[in-house]
């Protein structure tokens, strides 16, 4: 953020303001993490908060301090344009292109407030007066920390704060793994931990709180569903809406289902593919330089960072599968330079 943009931004938020937050459709860990840890933040320095979700997320998200207040703009319309209408600071997390949010884009886009970017995605569009955008950051979770630095605030780091910055970070370097986590990162982490994060109770609360039938078909979709293509370095899998309902399927039961093709030897892309909503929903996950935001960007309307990235099809399941094998030849030498 430029001193003059952080300037500026101090001022506004010296004064009470009406702030909206909202993050991008289907809400993961970090996007609740970041919206959450930032409401808790704001609401201390005295301002009127809400959190907006395009749509809902899943229950093991549901425990975080403040998940009651949030408002899903599909279950409340009405409340969700009321807010933004009437917000004087629109706070948008952890995406960067009003298409992400849905039906919101267009009043978060019409609303004369201003508009404030925290996020790490790659390419951004231009909506935002102030930015704090930072694609080297392992999650938008711990932008919202470096946020509160910038605005001097670290003192009102607190125990809340503390524990949803923790998992947005947590799972969005996939618990400090992947090559995003930086020593930055594990020196938030330690602040967070000294202001009260919780790291092995939040490592409970959100990877062991499965359903029996989640495991179920975690275990039918590893044993039966899993394509391996070793010449392209590829694994995928493909769910049927029947099969998501055999295994009673909620939201959020197939999280992290991807990245079991890429703890394989020599595989270095993996899809998977879910018939959901009457829409093709695709996952992308690679290891080392094979870019699967451009592979989502070029072939499935989508984005999102080189190592992991999504999209959708409007073709049939089986379309899909089958557009996505046909296009693996055109990338060979990528997928064999990774
Ligand atoms: P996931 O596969 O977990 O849904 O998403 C992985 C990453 O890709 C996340 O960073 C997410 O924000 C991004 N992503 C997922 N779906 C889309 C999409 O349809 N469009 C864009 N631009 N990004 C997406
Ligand atoms: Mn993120």
């Amino acid at each position: 953020m430029k001193p003059a943009e952080k300037t500026a931004l101090k001022r506004l938020l010296a004064q009470p303001q009406q702030i909206v937050i909202v993050t991008h459709w289907s809400p993961d860990g970090d996007a609740i993490g970041s919206s959450l840890g930032l409401w808790h933040y704001l609401r201390k320095k005295g301002h009127k908060v809400n959190v907006i979700t395009p749509n809902d997320y899943p229950e093991f998200l549901h425990w975080m301090p403040g998940h009651k207040q949030v408002t899903d703009a599909q279950r409340d319309p009405g409340r969700a344009a009321r807010l933004i209408a009437r917000a004087t600071l629109v706070f948008c997390l952890d995406f960067n292109d009003l298409k992400r949010i849905n039906v919101l884009g267009k009043l978060v886009g019409e609303s004369p407030a201003p508009k404030v970017l925290i996020d790490h995605h790659p390419q951004p569009d231009a909506f935002a007066r102030f930015s704090l955008h930072e694609v080297k950051a392992s999650s938008t979770a711990e932008l919202v920390y470096e946020f509160m630095s910038l605005m001097g605030d670290q003192k009102l780091l607190d125990k809340h704060i503390a524990n949803c910055l923790y998992v947005g970070i947590m799972t969005d370097t996939g618990s400090f793994r992947f090559p995003a986590t930086t020593a930055r990162t594990h020196a938030v982490v330690q602040h967070l931990m000294e202001a009260g994060a919780e790291n092995s109770l939040n490592h409970n609360r959100i990877y062991d709180d499965n359903s029996e039938s989640r495991i179920r078909l975690l275990g039918f979709a590893l044993s039966e569903k899993l394509v391996v293509l070793p010449e392209f370095r590829t694994a995928f899998f493909a769910l049927s809406h029947d099969e998501h309902e055999r295994f009673h399927f909620q939201k959020g039961d197939t999280e992290g289902l991807v990245n079991y093709g890429l703890t394989m030897r020599g595989i270095v892309f993996a899809a998977f593919f879910a018939e959901r909503d009457g829409i093709i929903k695709c996952s992308f996950r690679s290891k080392g330089k094979f870019d699967v935001n451009a592979f989502a960007r070029e072939n499935f309307s989508g984005g999102g960072h080189v190592n992991a990235a999504g999209g959708a099809s409007q073709l049939s399941l089986n379309e899909t599968v089958s557009k996505f094998r046909k296009l693996l030849p055109d990338y060979l030498a990528a997928l064999n330079k990774a």
